[in-house]
């Protein structure tokens, strides 16, 4: 199954991504942490795009796009994949329908839309912590790790995103207004756009999520 999942920031695509791929082994492409690979690699264009995220505004569509295509393009054409933070806007998802089709690669399949209430997503955010080695993703009060200030997964004291202060998530927020939400009548018109609420627990949207996909035929029936 090939999946996009859309939604503000700290709507849980992320978790649920991430669940899908341990659970049903669907590969994760997160755009975000491709580019903070990218900044951690050190290099000149790092630093631009470090500047252009600690702003809370976009990256270019060029930098985003060769990283996120070289990942697809070495998946293969069977394979499944949910995209996390890619497209974010419609010119994105007409690039990747066009890079799809010129590599002879299935289309995709579904886009799932998460939703949540601004108000809900601040508190979200000003929650969050993340592993800065292995990216997983814990929250003070809905996804505590075991051990706190401590990922599960490896052992790294967790960090706060530079992203996740209040003035840029608020800024992140009207980006995603602005330049996301037309994603939204680009899929709807394709046919293929779902929406599932993004304020529930980690397992329940889980659960939502895979009733949904159930549902479309995209898992088989429990
Ligand atoms: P995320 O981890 O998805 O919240 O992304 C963090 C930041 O990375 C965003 O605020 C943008 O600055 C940048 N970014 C991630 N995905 C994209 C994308 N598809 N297009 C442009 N910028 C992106």
């Amino acid at each position: 199954m090939r999946l996009i999942f859309v939604g503000a920031p700290g709507v849980g695509k992320g978790t649920q991504a991430r669940l899908l791929q341990e659970r049903h082994g669907v590969p994760h492409l997160a755009s975000g942490d491709l580019l903070r690979e990218a900044i951690e690699a050190g290099s000149r264009q790092g630093r631009e795009i470090e500047t252009k995220m600690q702003s809370g505004a976009l990256v270019p569509d060029a930098w985003i796009q060769a990283l996120i295509f070289q990942k697809i393009e070495a998946l293969g054409s069977g394979r499944s994949f949910s995209l996390d933070g890619f497209p974010r806007t419609p010119e994105q998802a007409k690039a990747l329908e066009e890079m799809l089709r010129r590599a002879g690669q299935a289309p995709v399949d579904l886009v799932i839309d998460f939703e949540m209430e601004p108000e809900a997503i601040i508190r979200r955010l000003s929650g969050r912590r993340v592993c800065p080695k292995c990216r997983m993703v814990f929250h003070l009060t809905n996804l505590k790790p075991y051990q706190e200030g401590v990922c599960d997964r490896c052992g790294t004291k967790l960090t706060t995103r530079s992203d996740d202060q209040p003035g840029t998530i608020q800024k992140r927020l009207a980006v995603y207004e602005r330049e996301t939400k037309p994603l939204l009548d680009f899929y709807e018109a394709a046919g293929i756009l779902r929406h599932l609420p993004g304020d529930l627990s980690v397992s329940a949207q889980y659960d939502a999520m895979i009733e949904l996909l159930t549902r479309e035929r995209l898992v088989g029936a429990a």
